[in-house]
């Protein structure tokens, strides 16, 4: 067989052929081996091939022919009904594994933390055409030139991506279920990978402003990770007071050839509706070539209550040779750049975060 004799370059590190042989199989005797479909899919998603379709032509005549050989688009979609997610989940995970034990889950800009991304996003939406696990919903759409009322049937998964790398790795995915919210999609998510990886796997966990929500945060920290979760209009109360203590001067300046970044860095700030305190950090970048700023808020992890707090001003902040900056329209921004970290799953280093003990300073991964 094709597969037992290539040595792939993956396994030489993760031992993947052998790995995907040992896989429980869902179908008895069938024509293409398991392990071929397999490669298959996994191959041409790892070159980006966007359809089965289209991996069907690569094995049979293009860049896939040569190591896999011959599959049908149908043949591939039999088999991946027929077999259980749960083993392909232990793989991906037992990869995750051998990546940190070989210290590469690590990046320069992200100072040493393992950092985990969370985000859903819709894959596929289609009015013809479903399956058993489809989400449904009702959509106005026009049908040559009349606005009408139809059943539109799509997906939407979570999905778990490690970011602190040269690349984004994947660590795991999670289909939600029809009137499923996307955050206790991605609490049963972190549940699976936690039991699988164990707590102290990953350093950080980020995630748009949708995860900022008190009892997401509280389970989140029973699970034992720490997190940074952007600061939006949903928490309007950590908000504005948020805003209340960045209004003055920052307290990092950075300035580049092509940017200048202003960051504040808030200790503790009164979370009201968690009954509880959290950092909170802003970034807000300049650019010198015109183009427009954007600034970043975000809050995170603080598990002790402290013995102080940051009161709200009520005069101008006492601070001698203030000279304010231009009032960052911080949180329109915010959210622009929270939108792109949805679609790309390549969110920028995170800007704030975690638990550590009350200081003044800034974290070691902001700014
Ligand atoms: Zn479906």
């Amino acid at each position: 067989m094709l597969f037992a004799s290539t040595k792939l370059p993956h396994d030489k590190v993760f031992d993947f052929s052998r790995r995907v042989e040992q896989m429980p199989k869902g179908r008895q005797a069938p024509q293409h081996p398991w392990p071929k479909v397999f490669d298959a899919v996994f191959l041409g998603a790892a070159t980006q091939i966007p359809s089965l379709l289209q991996i069907e032509a690569e094995c049979r005549r293009g860049a896939l022919a040569k190591r896999i050989g011959p599959v049908s688009d149908d043949t591939i979609g039999y088999a991946l009904q027929r077999q259980s997610p749960e083993p392909v989940f232990t793989l991906t995970c037992e990869v995750a594994r051998r990546l940190k034990r070989n210290g590469v889950l690590r990046s320069d800009w992200s100072r040493g933390l393992v950092v985990a991304a969370v985000d859903g996003i819709e894959i596929c939406r289609s009015f013809l055409r479903c399956c058993n696990a489809c989400l449904q919903r009702e959509v106005q759409h026009k049908v040559r030139g009349e606005l009408r009322t139809d059943i539109q049937y799509y997906h939407r998964i979570v999905a778990a991506v490690i970011v602190s790398t040269p690349f984004p790795v994947p660590l795991g995915i999670r289909f939600q279920k029809q009137g499923e919210a996307e955050v206790p999609c991605a609490l049963a998510l972190w549940k699976d990978l936690v039991d699988q990886l164990g707590p102290r796997f990953v350093d950080l966990l980020v995630g748009d402003a949708i995860y900022l929500q008190a009892p997401f945060v509280k389970q989140v920290e029973r699970l034992g990770l720490d997190w940074a979760f952007t600061l939006k209009e949903n928490q309007p109360e950590l908000l504005r007071e948020a805003q209340r203590f960045t209004g003055g001067p920052p307290a990092t300046v950075q300035s580049g050839p092509k940017q200048e970044l202003r960051c504040w860095h808030l200790p503790q700030v009164d979370w009201p509706v968690a009954d509880r305190w959290v950092r909170v950090s802003k970034r807000f970048a300049s650019t010198t070539n015109g183009q427009s700023p954007s600034a970043r808020m975000a809050s995170s992890s603080r598990k002790a209550r402290p013995t102080w707090r940051w009161r709200a001003p009520t005069s101008t902040p006492p601070i001698l040779n203030w000279v304010p900056f231009p009032q960052p329209s911080s949180i329109n921004s915010a959210a622009a750049d929270g939108a792109s970290t949805r679609r790309s799953f390549r969110p920028s280093p995170p800007p704030a975060t975690s638990n550590i003990s009350p200081s003044t300073k800034a974290p070691p991964w902001s700014c």
